[in-house]
């Protein structure tokens, strides 16, 4: 444990993780607290906010990687920003631990505390899949998996040995949720476009898989949308395969199993260098490292007041939570389980009345209310003006839906700066066609520069690249 690095001595409240809810609860009481004589601090690995649902965006090339993030440091102007991993929190003793930049550790104590850590990608333990995978949690998976792409393709065009050009040009995707059909849709969006400007690649060789363990896609749209979703991939050249798992990915070889037989017989296997993990999220693992409760799901558990658990019906005074990393009761009775939905419609909702309640509770400043948030329905882009959603209840497709999910999006995006350069590159891909440049140089910027030194470099195949999952601290 290293000493405590040169922080406010003020009363703190501390934010663990400045994502989406986190952000919006630091930027509403950031002035706030200061005003009364305390300290707003936030706490998180990342120097930004990033907005998820603008990733698969990201992955179609519509927009840049870093405009889909807010810089805490930037627009939190108020808010003591700290970038570490908060490691363990004692209520008890009113302490965090935070593990910085360089690994050192410090203790950071507290008024009150506030756990928006959010959600990680959920994943099975099958053979292979961390090793070759990539999930689509974060900027940088979704830069990298474009990259990816555009680079497959480029071997592939260059490629004599048939295997090779077939693996290269094949892609697989695993979850049928919401983030998964975005995803494969972008990708093929991409992958066409980049293969009609290649005349040295032909589209029947390009393969798009989409795995879905359930025997339905999308389970946020009526059952009947779901199906036309189906439809509309498939007749974009995409194999929805239902009933099926990824049971190992060894090599860069994926194994299909199906879930209707009763023994999980082998469906088929091929090789495929791409292979996208969207198969659900789980509560952040931080959430077990403190003294909350926490229950079988790994959330933490808070009342509909956003305010952290203690027995069956008290409060822990000085502990508020909320986001996909706390079981939130949905009051709505909507919600699977009782409990809200990890999305960002709920996230951003529940930090403005975490917010109010805490002002209500710690200043005595307005009332407490509890959190009740009917669903305003969701909308999904599937491409370039090709969409699906029931905003409202009302069901809609194609261009409309696509148009509101778009709309949507950049108006729940924080800060006026952000979706400016979000509407530029809308802007910018409407006038000059989709961008299918890749700069998958990015992951070896030394290289040139080595290479005009003199230092020799080994030249590095695709399959032997170093996987940051080898390299990875463990999650805690
Ligand atoms: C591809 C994709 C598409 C999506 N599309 C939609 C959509 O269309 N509509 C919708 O409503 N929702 C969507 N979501 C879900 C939505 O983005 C999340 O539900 C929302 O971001 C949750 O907000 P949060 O603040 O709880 O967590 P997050 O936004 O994930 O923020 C958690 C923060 O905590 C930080 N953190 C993690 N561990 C620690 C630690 N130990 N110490 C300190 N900080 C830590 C992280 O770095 C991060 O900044 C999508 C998600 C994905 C991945």
């Amino acid at each position: 444990m290293s000493l405590t690095p040169e922080l406010s001595p003020q009363p703190r409240l501390l934010i663990v993780g400045g994502g989406y809810a986190g952000f919006h609860i630091a930027k509403a009481l950031q002035t706030k607290v200061k005003d009364r004589g305390g300290v707003v601090t936030l706490v998180d690995p990342l120097p930004y906010m990033q907005y998820q649902p603008f990733l698969p965006e990201i992955v179609g090339g519509h927009i840049e990687g870093r405009h889909a993030v807010v810089d805490h440091q930037t627009h939190l102007k108020d808010t003591e920003v700290v970038r570490g991993t908060v490691v363990k929190v004692e209520h008890a003793r009113k302490v965090a631990t935070v593990r910085g930049e360089d690994g050192a550790e410090f203790e950071l104590p507290y008024q009150d505390v506030v756990m928006t850590a959010g959600a990680t990608t959920r994943v099975f333990p099958i053979p292979g899949l961390g090793e070759n995978g990539i999930g689509l949690k974060t900027v940088e998976e979704a830069v990298a998996l474009r990259n990816q792409i555009l680079e497959r393709l480029d071997a592939a065009s260059l490629s004599t040995d048939a295997e090779e050009r077939r693996r290269a040009l094949t892609f697989v995707v695993v979850g049928g949720g919401f983030a998964g059909i975005e995803t494969v849709a972008e990708m093929e969006n991409v992958i066409r476009t980049a293969v009609e400007r290649n005349e040295r690649l032909s589209q029947s060789e390009v393969r798009i898989v989409l795995v879905e363990a359930m025997g339905r896609i999308m389970p946020e749209v009526s059952e009947d949308q779901a199906e036309n979703v189906v439809k509309h991939l498939q007749d974009r050249g995409i194999e929805v395969l239902l009933n099926t798992s990824l049971g190992d990915a060894t090599g860069r070889v994926m194994t299909l199993t199906d879930m209707k037989s009763e023994d999980k017989a082998v469906k088929e296997k091929f090789p495929a260098d791409t292979l996208v993990w969207t198969a659900g999220v789980a509560a952040n693992g931080v959430a077990k490292q403190t003294d909350f409760p926490v229950e079988q799901r790994g959330r933490i558990e808070v009342t509909p007041t956003l305010q952290v658990k203690d027995g069956e019906s008290g409060v822990l005074e000085g502990a508020w939570g909320c986001g996909d990393v706390c079981a939130v009761p949905d009051l709505t009775g909507s919600g699977p389980g009782g409990f809200c939905v990890p999305n960002a419609q709920h996230a951003v909702r529940q930090a403005k009345q975490l917010a109010a309640n805490y002002m209500a509770v710690r200043h005595g400043e307005g009332e407490v209310a509890e959190y009740v948030h009917k669903s305003l329905g969701a909308v999904a882009g599937l491409g370039f003006l090709k969409g699906v959603g029931n905003p409202m209840g009302l069901k809609i497709n194609g261009v409309p839906a696509w148009l509101a999910h778009r709309g949507y999006h950049i108006y729940a995006m924080p800060t006026l700066e952000r979706r400016f350069r979000i509407a530029s590159g809308w802007i910018a891909e409407t006038l000059f066609g989709r961008d299918t440049t890749s700069v998958s140089g990015q992951d070896t910027p030394f290289n040139a520069f080595r290479a005009a030194a003199g230092v020799e470099l080994e030249p590095v195949r695709f399959e032997q690249r170093e996987r940051d999952t080898a390299q990875a601290e463990p999650a805690i």
